[in-house]
């Protein structure tokens, strides 16, 4: 194992058996070539800093996440209709992960616009009634997921990207025992419309939703007296810990796919030491089923997805090193977004675990798919899944929303 997961990072008496313990459980390999990820190599902080990345057209991208600079086009899916939704839907999170001194929170650092909570911490009954209470609040707070695992130093950020061009140490305590993580899910209609700006207000109001449903856990848990750091994209990789904390499985397009929404989601984590009961991973044949589909290597226009089995295999300095897994081309996938000037959500659209799962057929589906029959379930939505892109001319005017 790598040195940088050192005993003393580690402060939990028992982490070395713990991760252990999870990988079995989880199926995660980590190999001795591991090395913590540094978010400086996130696609998108090299797109700030690094020549092979950044570029006017980069800069232009991101500014139209701002009206007027939205550079809408007659495409369907790309008017000014269609941004102006996209950009509205980015915008309270955009308000809150905008700080001084260089920080950009949710996305570079965790969250820090809380109150002062209590000063001593609340005693429950036991760790089984305070977990009851979490997701209890965590589903009012707009949650659709939620999940508890061990804090598990490999994930954390190796430094964080400070928005003025330099990297910093990580500022979360590294003795926080617990982590939630959490799910809000993208509207599927809206993902359906894929390739289009229109789209983009899946994934903003996504974010959005995350901040909300973040910061009031957190607060609630500062309330109580006990410490909280609330994260989004920023501090940790959020797929290892959501899998550690029972949500889903990795699947071939590196996303987490859930038994509940498939991929269509934004993952939410906090840092804390509320005392919980932890999840167990939870497996439903994921792997197995990504090992005789492709549909997301197939539908990626730039090719950034693999044919090919997990493995350890890097594609850029954006990839994770010394874990086996199936990893995607960041550089690829980023310089697609920034062309069409949106992002880009075609691998979750054309995922077959992308279904509706308040109908009993598409459990139904799924059972099928985590099984032996998983050759009949591909077929199955080959011929009865309507996977095709959705016009936006279509999805206005549509009342069921
Ligand atoms: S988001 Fe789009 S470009 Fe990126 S991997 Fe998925 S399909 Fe490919
Ligand atoms: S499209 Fe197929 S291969 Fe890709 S993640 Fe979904 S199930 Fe796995």
């Amino acid at each position: 194992m790598s040195n940088s997961v050192t005993e003393k990072q580690a402060k939990r008496p028992n982490y070395f058996d713990y991760r252990r313990e999870i990988d079995r459980l989880t199926g995660i390999e980590v190999l001795d070539t591991f090395e913590k990820f540094s978010q400086r190599d996130d696609v998108f902080c090299r797109a700030l800093w690094d020549e092979g990345v950044a570029n006017k057209k980069v800069k232009d991208f991101y500014q139209g996440y701002y009206m007027p600079k939205a550079k809408a086009r007659k495409a369907d899916g790309f008017s000014q209709r269609d941004y102006a939704l996209r950009n509205a839907a980015w915008h309270v999170c955009n308000l809150i992960r905008e700080q001084k001194d260089g920080r950009k929170e949710g996305f570079h650092d965790h969250f820090t616009s809380h109150d002062d909570g209590a000063p001593e911490p609340y005693a429950f009954q036991s760790d089984h009634q305070a977990t009851e209470d979490i997701r209890k609040v965590a589903a009012f707070a707009g949650a659709d997921l939620i999940g508890i695992c061990a804090y598990d130093e490999r994930w954390m950020y190796d430094g964080i990207y400070d928005t003025r061009g330099k990297s910093k140490p990580l500022d979360i305590p590294g003795d926080l025992p617990n982590v939630i993580v959490t799910g809000e899910s993208m509207d599927k209609d809206l993902t359906a419309t894929v390739p289009s700006a229109l789209a983009g207000s899946a994934t903003g109001m996504g974010y959005t939703n995350d901040c909300v449903t973040l910061l009031t856990m957190a607060q609630y848990i500062r309330n109580l007296g006990y410490r909280a750091y609330a994260t989004m994209n920023d501090s940790a990789l959020a797929v290892p810990l959501a899998v550690q904390a029972g949500l889903g499985e990795g699947g071939r397009h590196s996303l987490l796919i859930t038994p509940e929404f498939g991929a269509r989601l934004r993952l939410g984590k906090i840092f804390t030491d509320m005392p919980l009961v932890h999840d167990k991973p939870k497996k439903f044949g994921v792997k197995e089923f990504c090992d005789i589909c492709n549909r997301c290597a197939k539908g990626c226009p730039p090719k950034a997805i693999s044919f090919e089995g997990p493995s350890d295999k890097i594609f850029n300095r954006s990839n994770l090193k010394g874990v086996v897994k199936w990893s995607t081309d960041a550089e690829k996938c980023f310089k697609f977004w920034v062309n069409q000037n949106t992002d880009c959500s075609i691998c979750i659209r054309v995922c077959p675990y992308n279904r509706d799962y308040s109908v009993w057929y598409n459990r139904l589906w799924q059972k099928i798919a985590g099984g032996r029959f998983r050759k009949f379930a591909l077929w199955l939505d080959d011929r009865l899944s309507q996977r095709k892109r959705m016009k936006s001319a279509e999805w206005w005017p549509k009342k069921n929303i």
